[in-house]
């Protein structure tokens, strides 16, 4: 059976987790996508991620290949003292498919990333992915999308999923918006399992464990301060590992979260630590720097044909491991609001149902994300200037029901049928 022709022709600038999500939610929604990206396909490498239910929902319903992309379920968070070994606490997460509706997971990116990839290649029409062309400027109005290469395309809608450091977010808000970097930085490696398994001191925290994250706290829990954090992903392969530090000098000018590092640098921060905390870090090889960076919510997401969606529009620090399912939620906003979309007459409307829809959830979870680490009272006044429903309490700690449960029981589906339905 042949599909039906498609409607609105889409350009979505940028092929990252965001980007990649906008093509398969479109061309699910029956428009004709192309894919715009500035490299030649980045390899992902050097970190994993985590996906709460409320985004393995939507790549449950687009039907990604969890077990291909070594998807392994978070199921417990421990928080031992990096210096005396002495358990601070552990959670257990066992019932969260029942009570979320999806499972929580933990990913090597580049293995999330290619089966996005896989999926935008089997939709049908095709999407067209043209690598190595950036985009340089868009007008909003028109739809014009200036290229690289020279060329010059006018799109019904234009997805900007340019990440972080968006060149086009001030198309849309009207002006720049740097951002802010946080003091805290953090070294990113990844560790063959079997060689930390078999190591007689740095092994004893992971046998017998189920996957989830192990952390070494230096400083009490919940203080900013030199701690490493550690969870399997592609299928137990691999041990991912992020030592958060406060930021070198040499490291401010830093822009990027895949900067190389040097692995003296990681040694001489874990000097604090047990001698079998410090063996985890041992030969670490590839080592990669991330100076954290955030923005606070901005006013719109989108203006005329033009809608921001990922880190371009919401960028966070990843506190609560929220930013790329804030950008699966966005994807699939977008495939419920635009899918009998037939006229480019439509577009204005619809992307301002967007905003409404995206920018209270995502605000809200921006500041929870950005602020955790002050005075909980002021964050969560400060959520409150964007959201008016319930959120969790000023001593709930990050992963704790009380987030879980805003996190995660949130149905983009559903709150965006309900904004469409008026
Ligand atoms: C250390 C760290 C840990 C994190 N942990 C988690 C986690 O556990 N869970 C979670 O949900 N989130 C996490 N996040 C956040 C998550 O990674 C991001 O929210 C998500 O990857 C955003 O994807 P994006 O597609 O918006 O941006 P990006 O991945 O930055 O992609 C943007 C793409 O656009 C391309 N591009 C840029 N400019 C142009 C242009 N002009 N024309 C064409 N292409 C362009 C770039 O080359 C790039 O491929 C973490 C982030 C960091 C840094």
């Amino acid at each position: 059976m042949s599909s039906p022709s498609p409607q609105l022709s889409v350009a979505v600038v940028g092929a990252g987790i965001a980007g990649l999500a906008a093509a398969i939610a479109l061309s699910r929604a029956g428009h004709s996508v192309e894919l715009y990206e500035k490299s030649r396909f980045r390899n992902e490498t050097g970190a994993a991620i985590i996906i709460g239910p409320n985004g393995s929902r939507v790549l449950s319903k687009w039907g990604f290949h969890f077990d291909k992309a070594g998807a392994m379920d978070y199921t417990q968070m421990r928080r031992i003292k990096a210096d005396t070994l002495e358990i601070d606490s552990e959670e257990y997460f066992t019932d969260i498919k029942d009570k979320y509706g999806d499972r929580w997971l933990l990913f090597h990116r580049a293995d999330l990333h290619a089966g996005l990839k896989q999926l935008v290649e089997a939709q049908q029409p095709p999407t067209k992915v043209h690598l190595g062309n950036a985009v340089v400027d868009v007008d909003v109005d028109s739809g014009i999308l200036k290229l690289s290469s020279g060329e010059t395309v006018k799109k019904d809608l234009v997805i900007i999923a340019d990440g972080a450091h968006s060149d086009l977010i001030s198309r849309v808000i009207g002006r720049d918006y740097p951002v802010s970097k946080s003091p805290m930085s953090m070294y990113r490696f990844l560790k063959p399992f079997d060689r930390v398994l078999a190591h007689p001191e740095a092994g004893q925290f992971y046998h017998g464990q189920k996957s989830g994250f192990t952390t070494f706290y230096k400083t009490a829990v919940g203080r900013p301060g030199l701690l490493l954090n550690t969870y399997p992903c592609r299928g137990g392969e691999l041990l991912y590992c992020a030592l958060v530090h406060p930021t070198k000098p040499k490291e401010k000018g830093i822009e990027g979260w895949d900067s190389p590092a040097e692995y003296q640098d990681v040694i001489s921060d874990a000097q604090g630590f047990h001698p079998a905390v410090q063996a985890i870090c041992e030969d670490a090889t590839d080592v990669k720097v991330y100076t954290q960076m955030w923005r606070d919510p901005i006013e719109r997401l989108s203006k005329g044909k033009a809608i921001l969606i990922g880190d371009a529009g919401h960028l966070m620090l990843p506190t609560h491991g929220q930013g790329a399912s804030m950008a699966l939620e966005d994807a699939l906003a977008l495939e419920v609001l635009f899918k009998r979309v037939t006229s480019d007459a439509d577009v204005e409307e619809r992307a301002q149902l967007f905003d409404e829809l995206r920018i209270p959830r995502v605000s809200a979870v921006q500041s929870m994300s950005n602020k955790m680490m002050g005075p909980p009272d002021k964050m969560i006044s400060e959520v409150k200037r964007y959201y008016n429903g319930p959120i969790p309490g000023p001593k709930a700690k990050t992963f704790s029901q009380e987030y879980n449960d805003f996190f995660f029981l949130y149905d983009i589906e559903k709150e965006a049928g309900k904004v469409l339905a008026g």
